[in-house]
């Protein structure tokens, strides 16, 4: 089978779906904590494991002998993501999977969130797994989908100065994804995934503005500015911190992810960041 964790998340439905073009339901297993989310899955005929990184217990059947994997990487920051990932691999590795393929930031990434990514990276080099890293860049939607505040003030404000980013869209990812989970000759490959153009904040800002017929301007502000913002408006302190990290690392061009990889695997240009932005605003 093959066999998708996180399956219920953003990325994993896209994934679900791009599977459903390629292969028989009956051959996908849809990993997930939560069985009334999968209700969709399920309707399609996907096949529903129940587990959670945090019970190790609950993956001891999850997998068989020769299964593709993809591990989704998990989002609960603070339950220690490194050992919530291992959970997944101690089981895909006892099982005998056939392949297992992770879901990691750039490798050009040094910002703190990167760092459960290394780890968990490491981790599966050391299990002797066949395996595919999946060096996802960000998310057009990180942007898009908080479009509200800054429609209201008519700024973007970020501390990333003309930092630019290799986004590409969540559906872009799942599709090079579901190439390698369906395709031949992945094993043991590192895939830098990234969109086609990248973006800084000032032309994000000239984008939103054509799009919505309002003056957005970008407003970089000082690192600490930022997260003095992002808690201001009540985002947890932890998280403002790994938030601000990332602008630090935009700054510094971290962002850009530059091999074509995306475009290749998907078999497709990535979604422009202006796609993004016209489909969040029509909501
Ligand atoms: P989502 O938050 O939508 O999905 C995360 C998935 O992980 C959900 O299906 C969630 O289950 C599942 N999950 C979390 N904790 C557990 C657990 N303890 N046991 C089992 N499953 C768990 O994120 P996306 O789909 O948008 O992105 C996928 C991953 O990529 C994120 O989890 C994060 O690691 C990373 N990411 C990457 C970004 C980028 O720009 N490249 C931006 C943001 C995140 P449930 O559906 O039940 O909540």
């Amino acid at each position: 089978s093959i066999v998708v964790t996180g399956a219920t998340g953003h990325l994993g439905k896209h994934v679900i779906d791009g599977l459903l073009e390629k292969v028989p339901a009956d051959r996908i297993t849809a990993v997930v904590r939560n069985k009334e989310k999968a209700a969709d899955h399920a309707a399609r005929g996907v096949r529903i494991a129940v587990a959670d990184y945090n019970a190790p217990e609950t993956f001891d059947s999850v997998f068989s002998a020769g299964d593709t994997v993809l591990l989704i990487s998990g989002n609960e920051f603070d339950k220690g993501r490194v050992g919530q990932h291992k959970v997944v691999l101690a089981a895909a590795k006892a099982a005998g999977v056939a392949l297992l393929a992770y879901t990691s930031a750039p490798g050009s990434l040094t910002a703190a969130l990167a760092d459960d990514h290394r780890e968990t990276e490491a981790a599966i080099l050391e299990s002797g797994l066949p395996y595919t890293l999946l060096r996802n860049g960000w998310y057009n939607e990180n942007y898009t989908e908080n479009l509200a505040p800054v429609l209201e003030h008519g700024a973007v404000v970020q501390a990333a100065g003309e930092g630019r980013i290799s986004s590409a869209s969540r559906a872009d990812y799942a599709a090079a994804a579901v190439a390698v989970l369906t395709g031949e000759g992945h094993e043991n490959k590192t895939y830098e995934l990234g969109g086609d153009v990248a973006w800084s904040f000032t032309e994000y800002a000239a984008e939103v503005s054509k799009a919505s017929g309002k003056e957005i301007a970008y407003n970089s502000v000082p690192v600490e500015t930022y997260k003095g913002i992002l808690t201001g408006v009540g985002v947890p302190e932890p998280m403002a911190a790994i938030l601000a990290g990332v602008d630090e690392s935009t700054k510094k061009g971290e962002l850009v992810v530059g091999s074509g990889d995306l475009s290749r695997l998907s078999g497709r240009p990535t979604t422009p960041i202006a796609e993004s932005v016209a489909a969040a605003l029509k909501g």
